[in-house]
């Protein structure tokens, strides 16, 4: 280990995180959509319109407590990871030469260098799979101007051929193999402002985000046991002390904007908006919504 892979390792027992490093050179990735797309395409695969003299990317992964509710997503009930990653990737990014960092925010294609840095493999369900936390886990990024040592596979598996778990759990057909529709995804529609009648159909109940194609996913089968077993507050990575958040969707409806601060201010579904949770709620309770 050089200098700075035992920093990061330290930072990684510490913060419970998964981490990778790969070389700054653009992804050998051809673009699917028009030429007219190619600007913005270049940004998500080539490190060097982010940072121009970087080296090294440094792929960082925080695992989060699968949900104990039906129908809200883990990220939904859990700490918001952008902040909490940002924090920690800075604090990272502070011991070397120039850096940048993004988490969900900036152009590159988090995942794909998440796979390249050897932190996973891509699943069918297009998330990476990881040898911790499985497919629960936000991944963030650091671009650096140092050269780094890099990191070799840390898991070299791949799904299982006849395995088509998460398609089959997906109730909306979004997903075929590693590729996800997110005009039927329920983790998108669920954010989303506007919803046509068709969409709102596609809820399934779900008030916000989705993860239907994880729980069953035998690579997370391990995860989950444990939080079974440990009641809801285990978190397979410690990254959040706060209690999980008490859930009953029609609770929703009668929250104003200082109790949604309150109970949901901490949580990425803040981020959408307690009027976007209301309405996903009346969705769930209309019959007009049921097909
Ligand atoms: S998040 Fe839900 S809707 Fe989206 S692909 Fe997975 S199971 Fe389907
Ligand atoms: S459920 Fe099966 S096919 Fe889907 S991501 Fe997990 S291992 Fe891969």
């Amino acid at each position: 280990m050089d200098k700075h892979e035992k920093i990061f390792a330290y930072m990684a027992e510490k913060y419970g995180l998964i981490f990778g490093i790969c070389d700054a050179k653009p992804l050998n990735i051809a673009p699917k959509t028009a030429p007219f797309v190619t600007k913005d395409f270049n940004r998500r695969i080539n490190p060097a319109l982010t940072l121009p003299n970087v080296k090294s990317i440094i792929v960082v992964g925080k695992g989060y407590a699968p949900s104990p509710f039906h129908n809200l997503s883990s990220l939904g009930c859990a700490a918001d990871y952008h902040a909490i990653l940002t924090d920690i990737l800075k604090r990272m990014g502070k011991i070397m030469a120039t850096t940048s960092i993004m988490v969900d925010t900036g152009p590159l294609m988090e995942k794909a260098f998440a796979v390249k840095a050897g932190i996973g493999f891509w699943g069918k369900n297009t998330l990476i799979i990881s040898k911790k936390f499985g497919s629960f886990f936000n991944i963030g990024i650091i671009l650096t101007e140092k050269e780094l040592v890099y990191s070799a596979p840390s898991l070299t598996t791949a799904c299982p051929a006849d395995c088509n778990i998460c398609i089959k759990s997906c109730p909306t057909g979004a997903l075929d193999e590693y590729v996800l529709d997110t005009s039927r995804c329920i983790s998108y529609l669920t954010q989303k402002k506007r919803l046509s009648t068709d969409e709102a159909k596609l809820l399934n109940n779900q008030i916000y985000g989705c993860d239907l194609c994880q729980i069953h996913c035998p690579f997370n089968g391990d995860i989950l046991a444990k939080v079974k077993k440990s009641g809801i507050k285990f978190n397979p990575a410690d990254i959040s002390k706060l209690d999980r958040i008490k859930f009953n969707p029609a609770d929703i409806l009668k929250l104003d904007a200082e109790t949604f601060e309150k109970q949901f201010g901490k949580t990425a579904a803040a981020w959408c908006g307690l009027e976007i949770l209301k309405r996903n709620v009346q969705i769930s309770q209309s019959s007009n919504f049921k097909t």
